[in-house]
């Protein structure tokens, strides 16, 4: 599941469907409320897939490359950042291994589409590869077994950081150093978990310019989605729609001193999840 214009939409044999037209009215046309309807799209998925959605076969707005995708839930009510979660990420960072997840927050204004711009809105603007986690039922307290029950699926997320705002105080104070306006491109579509091979061992890389900057497991995560879900859920509710980016691997442009600059081509997949190509300006 994605969205154009704010509206829901499938993805179905490269073709891209509204949710709410396709369905006839029977699911919704909001992202954050379409995203809890687990069984109801994979219902619709299956009936498009086979060409018999009904007498009328609903009109897809177009093949995938031609649409212009939004962030898959635009207005998620909560959106969590999780800091060193990767061994090799933490000791890059000169950081301890935490015993608790380090948790910030996204500000969920600042979310962008699969290929939208990155505006680079300082000069120590730096690249984060992450696999994002899109809760699929409201919950309190999940159980670390239960937890991919609550999950609706994954995509792919650019954590993007104003490294000297988020070092800017002590102690380091990340929330609006990952908040500038675009910061957050995500997408393309919410993949459901059993539609992936491992959902716990997907490989995540980062590409500026061709270049291969990150690249590691989330197997290799020291909390994992599970823990996340588990752990943040133990706290506050979880709602639909609501995002985790779950930390990013070793070879951030802090490490290397490459940070992003205006023309640079940021590529970002996860093996059977997606790519987002974001361009800086
Ligand atoms: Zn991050």
């Amino acid at each position: 599941m994605g969205s154009v214009d704010g509206r829901a939409v499938l993805a179905v044999d490269d073709l891209v469907y509204d949710v709410e037209q396709a369905s006839d009215g029977a699911l919704p046309s909001s992202p954050r409320r379409a995203v809890a309807e687990h069984a109801a799209l994979h219902e619709l998925s299956a009936r498009l897939t086979a060409g018999s959605a009904g007498e009328r076969s609903p009109e897809p707005l177009g093949p995938t490359a031609t649409v212009l995708l939004g962030p898959p839930v635009p207005w998620p009510r909560q959106v969590f950042g999780i800091g060193l979660n990767y061994r090799l990420h933490a000791a890059e960072s000169g950081s301890e291994l935490p015993s608790v997840p380090l948790v910030f927050t996204k500000f969920p204004g600042y979310l962008a589409g699969p290929t939208a711009d990155i505006p680079v809105a300082a000069p120590t603007t730096d690249y984060e590869a992450e696999l994002v986690v899109v809760i699929g039922t409201q919950c309190k307290d999940v159980a670390d077994g239960d937890a991919w029950d609550v999950v609706a699926g994954l995509t792919v997320g650019q954590d993007v950081s104003d490294r000297d705002l988020q070092y800017a105080t002590k102690p380091a104070q990340f929330n609006l150093g990952k908040s500038h306006d675009g910061y957050g491109p995500v997408g393309p579509f919410v993949v459901s978990p059993d539609l992936v091979p491992d959902r716990n061992a997907l490989q995540v890389r980062c590409e500026v310019n061709g270049d291969v900057r990150q690249s590691d497991s989330t197997a290799n995560m020291i909390f994992a989605v599970s823990e996340l879900v588990g752990y943040l859920s133990s706290i506050l509710t979880l709602h639909p729609g609501d995002l985790i980016f779950t930390g990013t691997p070793a070879g951030v442009g802090r490490t290397t001193g490459q940070y992003l600059r205006a023309g640079d081509a940021v590529t970002t997949t996860i093996d059977g999840v997606g790519t987002l190509s974001n361009r800086c300006v």
